[in-house]
């Protein structure tokens, strides 16, 4: 199932321009829905109506509410709180955080404003990232389990390696496992290396936790390709700290990785990427006789668009048609890449030229129909679309073949779909 992700906030701050300040801070960089309200009482009318809050920031002291009421109200909603105080006072901070709340921040200038936003943003993105938890023990997977939810990780749970190695065939998309080393059945070691040799450590975090007094655990976890070991006993910002330094380096590996194989403008595959992947699926289809077409698209009169709207009009035109085609396929099946201008090719597994060409005529009729707003305007056009299968020796002959059929579809007056006949 779909994992709703979560985009409202709540602040609950007596101070308006700082709860305003910090708004407008957050509205910036993500596509986030922000509550303000400017008491306890407020904040408890609100929460009658609505409690899906992926996380609340709130004052210490409020007026009518001095103590931190407002804390243990939010947080008895089990809703993530990060505290702002007037004074830095450590008896103050180890009770505030001793309640589980995100973080406890100094209210003071422009820091702290950037110190929240970077928080936020991260529990935000942790709501798309699956982890999955691995001890024998059922009170210890319920504590990481609840240290990773509170930071909005998608939780599953494994009772042991096997168990764990069922659960990640079960689940895709799981980024970061949190692992026990003794365990019946198949220990932790023995479960990193049975995930590395499917995943990279950039692909798949592994966190291994080892036990008090054994001093050779953390180098072999290490050594096994764990991305990082937790000694017991830690403390939770220890805990943090290592799953949030991990996930960040995941994040910049992949952040790396795309720009060099994505077209910054639509965040479709390149040119060069088609190449690399689809030699190796042309190949594939070739040695199998399993069917294969490649179709190119192309935009009927995109200079008209250009010239009507401007070149940033046109881009707006190229976004929307990039996302209705990486919408319509799945990326196991069909891949699809910009191969310059307003020109796409896409390489579809499995399809033979009547499969290719229903499915294509299916996606002109949607561009057809579609249009995207720009500036106040409505920006409409069609697309043409000419398809080949690998009846040819080599890929670049049927990408060729494909191009031949797309001039035959603008020649015989554009918004068609053209076949080999
Ligand atoms: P046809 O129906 O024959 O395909 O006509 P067309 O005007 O779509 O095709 P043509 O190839 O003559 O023009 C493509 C235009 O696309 C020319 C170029 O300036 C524009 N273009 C190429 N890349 C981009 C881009 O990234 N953004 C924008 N806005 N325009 C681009
Ligand atoms: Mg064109
Ligand atoms: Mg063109």
């Amino acid at each position: 199932m779909e994992h709703i992700v979560k985009n409202s906030i709540l602040i609950i701050e007596d101070n308006k321009t700082i709860s305003n300040i910090m708004k407008k801070a957050l509205e910036a960089d993500m596509s986030v829905e922000i509550f303000q309200v400017f008491s306890l009482d407020e904040a408890r009318a609100l929460l009658e109506q609505k409690t899906d809050f992926f996380v609340a920031v709130m004052g210490l002291s409020l007026k009518g509410a001095p103590r931190g009421e407002a804390v243990d109200y939010i947080m008895s909603k089990g809703i993530p709180s990060i505290v702002l105080t007037g004074t830095l006072d450590e008896e103050i901070r180890s009770e505030i955080l001793s309640k589980n709340v995100i973080d406890y921040v100094l209210k003071q200038g422009v820091a702290c404003i950037d110190h929240i936003k970077k928080l936020i943003v991260r529990l935000y993105m942790n709501q798309k990232i699956k982890a999955l938890v691995v001890d024998d023990s059922r009170v210890l997977r319920a504590h990481y389990k609840n240290l990773l939810t509170t930071h909005q990780y998608q939780v599953i749970e494994a009772e042991d390696g096997e168990d764990a190695l069922e659960k990640l065939a079960g689940h895709n998309d799981v980024k970061l496992v949190i692992t026990d080393y003794h365990m019946p059945r198949v220990d932790g070691f023995e479960l990193v290396r049975r995930i590395r040799q499917k995943h990279s450590k950039s692909e798949m975090i592994v966190i291994g936790i080892s036990a008090k007094g054994n001093t050779l655990l953390p180098a072999k976890f290490l050594k096994t390709g764990a991305n990082d070991f937790l000694k017991k006993p830690f403390e939770s910002e220890e805990f943090y700290a290592r799953v949030t330094q991990n996930v960040e380096y995941m994040e910049m590996l992949k952040k790396l990785r795309d720009a060099a194989i994505k077209d910054p403008l639509t965040q479709l595959y390149n040119r060069r990427h088609f190449f690399d992947v689809g030699e190796r699926r042309f190949a594939e289809s070739k040695q199998h006789r399993t069917p294969l077409t490649v179709t190119m698209v192309d935009i009927d009169f995109f200079k008209k668009v250009n010239d009507t709207y401007g070149h940033d009009g046109g881009d707006v035109a190229l976004k929307h048609l990039s996302g209705l085609l990486l919408e319509t396929m799945e990326e196991e099946s069909h891949l699809l890449a910009r191969f310059g201008g307003e020109e796409f090719c896409i390489l579809s597994k499995g399809f033979d030229l009547g499969a290719a060409q229903k499915f294509f005529e299916d996606i002109r009729t949607r561009v057809q129909a579609s249009s995207v707003d720009y500036k106040g305007q409505t920006i409409k056009f069609t697309i043409s679309a000419g398809i080949s299968d690998n009846r040819h020796d080599t890929l670049q002959g049927v990408i060729n073949h494909a191009d031949d059929m797309l001039y035959q579809a603008k020649a015989g007056g554009r918004n068609r779909v053209v076949l080999p006949s």
